[in-house]
């Protein structure tokens, strides 16, 4: 088992920001990623509202250069995901399937899902129709006509990157409208491709060997809308249940941090989407990631884990 000073979970943008400030620190540091680091950004044409971009950046860009970065400051990436976190006497043993590293500190960066419908038919015709990547499944779907559900931020980005490729969109949201960024909200109603039809959900998605119709809500009673596309950006659920036992988490899963991220458990923070109160943004993830081992590099030098 490898030892280390600080173990970073999750490589996301978040993580991977953990992992480069650790070994500017000159920390030792490993990052167990989960998979190709990158997390949701991985899947992002265009990341909006980051400072220096004037034009955006995409997720397939940024995010190796976040890893090359970090990796030549020092960090050592782990590409396992997570099953175990022990807490032992000398500090916390992280393991997954091909690789097991102790360290007296922790990094939750785990992130988000993007939340399912949890409707009839969403689990049979994934990847024959249902999708949550507008970027990887848009360009199969030319030509047709597409659903998205939710009308917060992810929803309008996802449904003007589709409307490049497909050729009439429908944003379908519970509420009386549209919600979130101006911007989105200005770039979706001078889009002709694209329609909105608030106040319905979707109850069911149906068709034979791929999407073909969905079935719909509203206050005036079920309705069907004819498509061969349906992507869900109607929230996200914290990745949290590995720290389940370890870390108190409010309500809806987040991990409770205090203002420098420390969690309920000491040498343990959280960053990133992961935690309560985050500012679900790739600059604010970014941000979390270097206060979070600020605060643990202080504790590694004075053995202090204030509570509130
Ligand atoms: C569709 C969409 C569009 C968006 N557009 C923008 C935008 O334009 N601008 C912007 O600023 N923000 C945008 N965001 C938000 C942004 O993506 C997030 O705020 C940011 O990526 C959060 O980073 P994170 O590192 O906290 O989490 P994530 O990106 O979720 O990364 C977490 C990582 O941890 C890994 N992981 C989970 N469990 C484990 C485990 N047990 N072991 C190891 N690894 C694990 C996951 O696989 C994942 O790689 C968008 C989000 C979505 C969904």
């Amino acid at each position: 088992m490898q030892e280390f000073e600080i173990i970073v979970i999750g490589g996301g943008i978040a993580g991977m920001s953990a992992a480069l400030t650790a070994a500017r620190l000159g920390r030792s540091v490993t990052i167990f990623t989960g998979g190709v680091p990158g997390g949701e950004l991985l899947n992002i044409d265009r990341i909006d509202g980051i400072p220096g971009y004037e034009d955006a950046i995409a997720g397939y860009d940024l995010c190796p250069i976040a890893q090359e970065q970090a990796t030549n400051a020092g960090a050592q990436f782990i590409m396992d995901e997570v099953t175990a976190i022990t807490a032992g006497e000398a500090g916390y043993i992280v393991s997954g399937p091909t690789a097991c590293a102790t360290a007296p500190a922790l990094v939750l960066a785990m992130g988000a899902h993007i939340a399912k419908l949890g409707v009839p038919g969403e689990a049979e015709f994934t990847g024959s129709g249902v999708s949550q990547c507008a970027s990887c499944d848009g360009p199969l779907l030319r030509g047709k006509d597409v659903i998205v559900a939710g009308g917060g931020d992810s929803g309008m980005q996802e449904a003007l990157v589709l409307a490049q490729h497909v050729a009439k969109v429908t944003i379908v949201e519970r509420g009386p409208g549209l919600s979130g960024q101006q911007a989105y909200r200005e770039a979706v109603a001078a889009n002709p491709k694209i329609e909105i039809l608030a106040g319905h959900e979707i109850a069911a998605i149906e068709g034979g060997t791929s999407v073909e119709q969905v079935r719909l809500r509203s206050a005036s009673g079920e309705s069907t809308l004819a498509a061969s596309g349906v992507f869900a950006f109607i929230g996200l659920e914290p990745s949290s249940t590995l720290a389940d036992g370890l870390v108190e988490r409010d309500r809806s899963g987040h991990v409770v941090v205090d203002a420098a991220l420390r969690s309920s458990a000491r040498g343990v923070c959280a960053a990133g989407n992961v935690r309560s109160g985050s500012a679900f943004r790739a600059a604010g993830a970014m941000g979390d990631g270097a206060t979070a081992v600020l605060t643990l590099d202080r504790y590694l030098a004075d053995d202090a884990w204030p509570t509130a």
